[in-house]
């Protein structure tokens, strides 16, 4: 946990760093302590990681990213929950798991049918009997992700 920031006048004298704009979107500007101080202080960094990625656009690249690997990691514990090499599952269970369909990385058309594609799995949603469902099968190349 970082430290109240509020003797900026001292801080001012004795930090080494330049005055910084606050990251948490606040607009405040404060002397960081350290070379990689972010947010004024720990309110404005818990502000940041409860509200900060929805809020700015500047995150918006982040976000697609960390909801393609949510995706991915999703379609994973389904797979193997199943230990079938062609998976079916409600798409309201993966959504409330936190799936959103509209995030894949490309498209493969597969045995007539044209999957969405995360990391390691592709994916296809359907309607029967008024139900989405959503088919899951798993890629064969792999794509490498780099964290
Ligand atoms: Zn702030």
């Amino acid at each position: 946990m970082e430290e109240e920031n509020n003797r900026t006048e001292t801080s001012i004298k004795t930090s080494p760093h330049r005055e910084r704009i606050c990251k948490c979107g606040c607009g405040e500007s404060f002397i960081p302590k350290r070379r990689d101080q972010v947010y004024k202080n720990s309110r404005h960094a818990n502000y940041a990681y409860n509200h900060g990625k929805r809020k700015q656009k500047t995150f918006g690249q982040k976000t697609a990213e960390s909801q393609l690997r949510k995706n991915d990691k999703i379609l994973e514990k389904y797979y193997k929950l199943c230990e079938k090499e062609v998976v079916i599952v409600f798409s309201l269970n993966l959504i409330s798991d936190g799936f959103d369909h509209s995030f894949y990385i490309g498209n493969e058309s597969k045995e007539g049918f044209m999957y969405s594609k995360t990391y390691n799995y592709l994916f296809y949603e359907y309607e029967k009997n008024g139900r989405k469902l959503t088919r899951i099968i798993k890629q064969k190349n792999k794509i490498y992700v780099k964290r």
